[in-house]
């Protein structure tokens, strides 16, 4: 398994070409959506995002007007005080939080998620693998991204080949 970010990286980008392959792979043959996840569930177990929090550096997290009412009451706020502090309108991704180039998400310390206990939806469901809606192979074009930067995406898709007898 590997958990190093910056082997992470390095292998993600190198294997996106071979991650594409594997896409159309997947389209073109039988598999069972449910062992890829557990195979995927096993791997998010043995790995500890509190110590990572790579997703919250990098990636962006889409706030719906349930998290945004959620996490002003947290933060004992109106809500449109929260919307103007504490996201952003994205022109692709519609609301978001808030976040910097250098230090990801506005509510990321160090690796703690300050807002944890409520948090959006979308982290909490990240790297939407396990959870994530529609089978795992129409969400290849986004997990081959993913693998970039999180080590339960990388893994699984690493052991996903292996199970499906995919050769590069
Ligand atoms: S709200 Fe918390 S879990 Fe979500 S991106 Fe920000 S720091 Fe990460
Ligand atoms: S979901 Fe992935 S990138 Fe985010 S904290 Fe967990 S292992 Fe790290």
């Amino acid at each position: 398994m590997v958990t190093d970010l910056i082997q992470i990286r390095l292998l993600g980008d190198k294997k996106r070409d071979e991650n594409f392959r594997f896409r159309r792979y997947m389209k073109s043959h039988d598999h069972s959506d449910r062992i890829l996840r557990r195979v995927a569930q096993q791997i998010e177990d043995q790995i500890d995002c509190t110590e990572c929090a790579n997703c919250c550096r990098v990636a962006t997290a889409t706030v719906t007007t349930r998290d945004a009412e959620r996490l002003a009451r947290y933060l004992r706020i109106p809500v449109a005080r929260f919307l103007a502090e504490y996201t952003v309108e994205d022109a692709e991704e519609g609301r978001i939080l808030r976040r910097s180039p250098e230090t990801g998400c506005v509510f990321l310390d160090g690796a703690a998620c300050t807002v944890y206990d409520a948090r959006p939806d979308a982290c909490q469901r990240f790297p939407h693998l396990v959870r994530g809606s529609g089978s795992i192979a129409s969400r290849m074009w986004q997990l081959v991204d993913r693998a970039s930067y999180c080590p339960i995406v990388y893994n699984s898709l690493e052991t996903f080949k292996e199970k499906l007898g995919f050769r590069y």
